[in-house]
């Protein structure tokens, strides 16, 4: 086994594949498109979704790629050797083309050919069959074939080796993991999969059946192959490390912790591994024009910014944390939107930190005040959320570091009862709104509501969402999430989009809907708690779709001629358009 980097790993990988039949498919972006119930990439199979279901990919049947992914639901175990929020995952698909022999067999070829990887030690797990599904002996009779020993495959249930549907219904079956024996002594014979030293360093999904509304599981028209493994893993495993963090993907961010904290990787890991990993998540959030914010992927972003300042305060870091973004930069010069958005990534992460470090440290001193008694009230919780900042995550996890009581449920019953304060607050300010229901300002709610669209489809941007709006009888205020100023010409376009649209005379439509059903139809709104059981939603054509409780106007023709007059920013990472309606005379 020869030292070998991030890139070359990549490469070597496309190139084998591709020497195997397979087209390189791109990278996509972490925000997945149209798919609303998930926030982040989280697999290469998600982009692919469609092609898996049945649908013709462009590029054929064999396809494979390197794709960046985010898992937050891994944030827990960041701080152990292997799981990282951020890491990028080899992927190679098969959409009905080769099937289990020749995906078992090309697996193995690149881990023991091209990675030189011995094959002892290796170790395979195989799914153990259920009532629905037998045990898929098929799998493990190809990897005895290709030499790997009947003592080093387990077969495992549904909770190991089983994927998918991915709701209640669709393509689904076994899979088959690769593990790499990382121990400091020779590998037993024998493989348990519970000994932590055997590390996952990939899964072939076999996509066998397909189950239908009715809980059948038939064997699938079109059989799939859905390979994964992690870059970071791989690395660390053909580079004989033991540690992700000590690879080439990571070690350039822990030797800056190292120089400006003042203190050794070892003996401080835990802290050092969740600071590089959540710094290095953040960039390439950031990188995706997502800002720090309340809710959904602002408010991951946020979190893992405030938990590496948190992790950072902890350990003495003399600096910003931003400085720690550099190497992720050198580390990963070969994503554009990287180097692209660098000066902004550095100032958005130096602002969240100032904006957090301002009420860390009173903040830690009223948690301590407060859990003196070893318990922490609902009451207190949200006093440290609302008023200092605090993800309820941290101070879960703070709770359980120094053995305090706390009830997370607790905490989510203040929240909620303060949520209807606002609440009740807001239906006051919707009230007065509503009395001053004139014709001016209901044509200005209307307009708002093309204005949004305009935006979303003039900036190729989906996710531009309305941060607040203020209508008078005069003009109408619109703030919404984008992270630059707008060209004249883009205001313009904007402005006309407007214009054309209230020409067409397009009547505007009202639906009473669930708010998930609303989301499900991609209606724009704020989907956090504050929506009740159903909401109504407006249409204007396909070219608008907002949830709103109005009030609005029959007919877009009514707005008769739109004008922007201003477009400043309002906050960071949020722009603010006033516009106005005149006669079209
Ligand atoms: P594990 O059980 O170790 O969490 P997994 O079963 O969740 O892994 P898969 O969903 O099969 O993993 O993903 C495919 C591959 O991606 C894994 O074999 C592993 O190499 C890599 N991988 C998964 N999760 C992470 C993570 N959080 N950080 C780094 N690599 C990961
Ligand atoms: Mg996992």
């Amino acid at each position: 086994m020869n030292f070998m980097n991030r890139k070359e790993l990549i490469r070597k990988y496309i190139d084998f594949f591709k020497s195997k039949g397979h087209k390189e498919i791109p990278n996509s972006g972490l925000v997945p498109e149209n798919d609303p119930s998930v926030l982040f990439t989280t697999a290469g199979m998600h982009p692919l979704v469609p092609y898996l279901l049945g649908q013709k990919h462009p590029l054929g049947k064999k396809l494979c790629n390197a794709q960046k992914c985010i898992r937050t639901g891994d944030i827990e175990e960041v701080g152990d050797e292997v799981h990282h929020t951020f890491f990028e995952m080899l992927g190679n698909w098969s959409l009905g083309d080769y099937w289990k022999e020749d995906a078992i067999k090309f697996t193995l070829e690149f881990y023991t050919k091209i990675l030189k990887i011995p094959k002892e030690k290796l170790a395979v797990t195989c799914f153990k069959g259920n009532k629905n599904a037998p045990k898929d002996i098929e799998s493990a009779d190809v990897w005895i074939s290709l030499g790997i020993p009947k003592e080093r495959i387990v077969f495992l249930g549904k909770e190991d080796n089983w994927w998918g549907p991915v709701g209640n219904s669709g393509p689904c079956g076994p899979d088959t993991e690769i593990f790499f024996w990382a121990g400091e002594t020779k590998p037993p014979k024998e493989f348990n999969s519970k000994d932590k030293s055997w590390i996952e360093i990939g899964n072939d999904v076999l996509m066998q059946y397909n189950k239908n509304e009715k809980e059948d599981y038939n064997e699938a028209r079109q059989k799939n192959v859905d390979f994964g493994g992690g870059v970071e893993r791989i690395l660390a495993t053909i580079n004989k490390l033991k540690d992700d963090y000590l690879t080439g993907c990571f070690l350039p961010i822990i030797k800056e912790i190292e120089k400006l904290s003042g203190k050794k990787y070892k003996g401080n890991e835990k802290a050092m591994r969740i600071i590089a990993d959540h710094i290095k998540a953040a960039v390439f959030i950031l990188a995706e024009n997502i800002v720090p914010d309340n809710t959904e992927h602002g408010y991951v972003l946020r979190r893992l910014l405030r938990r590496a300042v948190k992790y950072a305060k902890e350990i003495d870091l003399k600096e910003s944390i931003n400085k720690l973004a550099i190497p992720v930069f050198s580390v990963y010069e070969d994503y554009p939107d990287l180097k692209k958005n660098r000066i902004k990534i550095l100032n958005e992460i130096e602002k969240e930190e100032q904006k957090f470090r301002k009420t860390l440290e009173r903040g830690i001193n009223q948690f301590k005040k407060f859990s003196k008694n070893k318990k922490l009230s609902g009451e207190e919780s949200f006093l440290l959320y609302q008023s200092y900042g605090f993800p309820i995550e941290m101070i879960e996890e703070e709770c359980k570091k120094y053995n305090i009581r706390f009830s997370r449920e607790n905490f989510e019953k203040e929240q909620k009862k303060h949520q209807e304060l606002s609440r009740t607050a807001a239906a006051g300010r919707f009230k007065s709104g509503l009395s001053d229901s004139s014709e001016a300002t209901t044509k200005l709610h209307t307009a708002a509501h093309l204005l949004l669209a305009s935006l979303r489809q003039v900036l190729k941007d989906k996710n531009i969402n309305q941060r607040g709006s203020n209508i008078t009888p005069e003009r109408l205020r619109l703030d919404f999430s984008f992270p630059k100023k707008l060209t004249e010409q883009e205001i313009k376009h904007i402005e006309n989009l407007v214009n054309e649209k209230i020409k067409q005379s397009i009547p505007v439509i009202k639906e009473e809907m669930s708010p998930e059903e609303a989301r499900r139809k991609g209606a724009a709104g704020i989907f956090d708690e504050k929506y009740g059981e159903n909401v109504f939603v407006y249409l204007i054509g396909d070219f608008s779709k907002e949830i709103c409780a109005g009030p609005h106007v029959k007919n877009t023709k009514e707005l008769e001629h739109f004008k922007i007059q201003k477009e400043e920013s309002s906050s960071s990472g949020v722009r603010r358009i006033k516009a106005i309606l005149e006669d079209s005379s």
